[in-house]
């Protein structure tokens, strides 16, 4: 008898490769698909999928199926999540709110995780006040006198433009999610992280020159800005 070796097939698209998993989800029954069950019953390999989407997890939520804890979801995967999710929504999400669309993660992930839901806020909390803007900030280079001349003009920047998720987060909770001149509740796109002293002027991008405004605000604190 001779002896064929089993090479697994690596080189799908990668919609092949997702439209394959979804394939093995409905054969097998079960929208939490494992690596182990994959495996078994896939075309490709769970090690080229995982290489292909950077890792298992990303390629079930584009697959569209149920991602689930497991040793590749780390705590910044669940946290990162959370802030998605608290910025969708402008407040502190409920376990309800642990769903598809709005969140990868289900309510499960987290307490397998932390223990208890409230466990993972208290932890989600820390890590969101932790070194505050350390991914936000760059590294200011030495000003020589001629350049210190030139940013008096072009208003060079400490911090990028964008606010990070983390950031975001940080004004949220700060604030809630209402908008600093008219008190109306925003949730969503209605949501905009407003620079105070405008970034046009030198504002910068921190927790202290940063509010919340709605879309009505932010548009007219904007045409202000031209006329002056
Ligand atoms: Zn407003």
């Amino acid at each position: 008898m001779k002896y064929v070796l089993n090479f697994r097939n690596n080189h799908g698209t990668d919609q092949e490769l997702l439209d394959d998993m979804k394939k093995v989800s409905d054969k097998i029954g079960t929208k939490k698909l494992t690596s182990k069950i994959y495996n078994e019953h896939g075309a490709y390999s769970y090690e080229s999928i995982k290489r292909r989407f950077n890792s298992w997890n990303k390629a079930l939520i584009k697959a569209g199926l149920e991602v689930t804890v497991s040793y590749d979801t780390s705590e910044k995967d669940l946290f990162e999540n959370l802030e998605k999710v608290w910025i969708a929504l402008g407040k502190q999400p409920g376990k309800r709110d642990l769903k598809k669309p709005l969140s990868n993660y289900s309510e499960t992930s987290y307490i397998t995780k932390f223990g208890s839901w409230k466990n993972a806020l208290v932890k989600f909390v820390e890590f969101i006040n932790s070194s505050s803007n350390l991914d936000q900030e760059e590294l200011i280079e030495q000003e020589t006198d001629i350049t210190k001349v030139k940013n008096k003009v072009e208003h060079k920047h400490k911090t990028k433009r964008t606010p990070s998720e983390r950031l975001k987060v940080q004004v949220l909770m700060r604030d809630g999610n209402i908008c600093r001149l008219c008190g109306i509740t925003v949730t969503g796109e209605n949501i905009h992280f407003d620079h105070i002293k405008p970034w046009s002027k030198g504002g910068e991008t921190t927790l202290e020159n940063l509010q919340i405004l709605c879309a009505l605000h932010n548009l007219a604190k904007g045409d202000l800005e031209y006329e002056s």
